[in-house]
């Protein structure tokens, strides 16, 4: 079952997303990622594996966002590979979720008309995907 956090901080919550993760860890996942919204950049590191492989990458690559979110993933749609790992992110949003989009194969063909292509094989990208082709969907500055 996988693991969510989110933070809004005073400064760069990147180690404390990872440490919160850490904290639901018995929860069981196969990789992990966080995200962080860094002056209307969306910054991201996902790692497979255990959370040790996400801190290595985050020591040669801080991100330094003062938001951010956080997810331990439990593959049901795709295997468990970095490219797979939350958080499913375009220039615009970046998503974590826990579950099943039962309908994401007619999301995706939707999308497809509008040029819109998956990178990942996941349910969740087509989320990520479809909020972004929103009219409102706006970078965040
Ligand atoms: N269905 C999503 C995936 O396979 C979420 C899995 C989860 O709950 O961790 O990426």
């Amino acid at each position: 079952m996988c693991g969510i956090v989110g933070i809004v901080g005073n400064g760069p919550v990147a180690d404390r997303l990872v440490d919160a993760l850490r904290r639901l860890e018995y929860r069981g996942y196969d990789s992990a990622g966080i995200a962080t919204l860094d002056g209307g950049a969306i910054g991201r590191l996902r790692a497979e594996g255990k959370l040790g492989n996400l801190s290595q990458k985050l020591a040669g690559a801080p991100l330094l966002g003062r938001i951010g979110i956080g997810h331990t993933r439990w593959a049901t749609h795709g295997a468990p590979t970095e490219q797979n790992a939350h958080p499913h992110a375009t220039e615009r949003v970046a998503i974590v979720h826990n579950g099943i989009i039962e309908n994401f194969r007619q999301l995706l063909e939707n999308l497809a008309k509008d040029g819109y292509t998956p990178t990942t094989q996941t349910d969740t990208e087509s989320v990520a995907l479809w909020v972004t082709r929103e009219p409102g969907s706006r970078r965040y500055a």
